[in-house]
């Protein structure tokens, strides 16, 4: 399997782009933003400098990677010769259903179709297609290069074969894969957001304020971000679209999305990649958190 294509340049897919490329398959980054695609190549580009800096890798690696990479926006063109598809697009059920009717279309019939979503149920996904034995969850970690898990969904009619190559396929990038069945939020963010939505209620209801909630849990618990933090990183977005998966996938009220993720995603401040979310951002970085700038109202 040497031709990859990911759907979508980006937080997620520019990483696992990255990482195939790193190893040595020749990959296609697709998305419908021209922009996303130039900012997703230079932040695979500032990433390969890492770890050229960190001399994880040579400059000849860094450039091998770059010359396997290549991008385009249009769909049909770019799984014309892949073997597997990994879509990381951006988390929305219509969409995914739209991706996967045209990549069922479009991909040869004997690739993979993978989705790297959050939390929404890879069996819907694959019933929009004509091969659902061949769709599967490769649910990677945020920030691709560095973080060891994938999360491998198997949906209703995911193949044994399929789930056996997938696994074998994130063990060849270095990764660890853990099987999992489909089940609203699978792993994961069944067990991660609901902490990261009672950390935002808890601000909701004036607890604590942003950088108490966030020590709690980072010396109290080891966690090495606090989980108000970690939802700027993720994306308040991506955090909301999960919750309401959970919330309508099990139509349990303890699920309900805290009104203050709403107010803010429906303001567009979305955390990191909008350059505030429970804190401010400069340039991306994580480091660069000046100030807790939000205070429950
Ligand atoms: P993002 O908003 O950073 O990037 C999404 C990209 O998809 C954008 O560049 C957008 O232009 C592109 N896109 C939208 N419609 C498209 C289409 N029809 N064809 C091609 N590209 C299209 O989102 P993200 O955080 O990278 O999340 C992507 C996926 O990964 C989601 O399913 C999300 O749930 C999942 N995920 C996110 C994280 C995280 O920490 N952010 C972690 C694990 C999984």
């Amino acid at each position: 399997m040497t031709h990859v294509t990911v759907i979508g340049a980006g937080t997620m897919g520019n990483g696992i782009a990255h990482v195939f490329a790193m190893h040595g398959h020749q990959v296609v980054l697709v998305d419908v933003n021209e922009g996303a695609l130039g900012r997703g190549m230079a932040t695979i580009t500032k990433n390969l400098d890492r770890m050229v800096r960190k001399e994880k890798i040579s400059e000849q690696d860094k450039a091998s990677t770059l010359e396997r990479l290549t991008h385009t926006t249009d769909l049909a063109d770019g799984v014309r010769k892949a073997e597997l598809v990994v879509e990381a697009a951006t988390e929305r059920i219509d969409l995914k259903k739209k991706i996967f009717t045209d990549l069922d279309k479009y991909a040869p019939d004997t690739a993979i179709l993978a989705t790297n979503t959050s939390s929404i149920s890879i069996t819907q996904i694959a019933a929009v297609t004509n091969r659902p034995e061949q769709v599967i969850g490769m649910h990677f970690m945020n920030p691709v290069p560095v973080m060891k898990l994938v999360e491998v969904i198997r949906g209703y009619a995911t193949s044994d074969a399929v789930t056996r190559q997938i696994m074998e396929k994130s063990k060849a990038l270095g990764k660890v894969p853990v099987e999992v069945n489909d089940y609203p939020g699978f792993i994961s963010n069944r067990i991660l957001m609901p902490m990261i939505n009672e950390a935002i209620i808890s601000l909701h209801e004036g607890v604590a304020g942003v950088e108490e909630i966030d020590t709690v849990m980072k010396l109290g618990m080891a966690h090495p971000m606090g989980p108000l933090q970690l939802a700027d990183f993720i994306g308040l977005d991506v955090c909301l679209s999960i919750m309401h998966v959970l919330h309508e996938g099990f139509g349990n009220p303890k699920y309900a999305p805290c009104p203050i993720l709403v107010n803010m995603v429906t303001a567009g401040r979305l955390g990191v990649k909008s350059g505030e979310g429970f804190y401010q951002y400069t340039a991306g970085s994580k480091e660069s958190v000046v100030a807790p700038s939000f205070s429950a109202r």
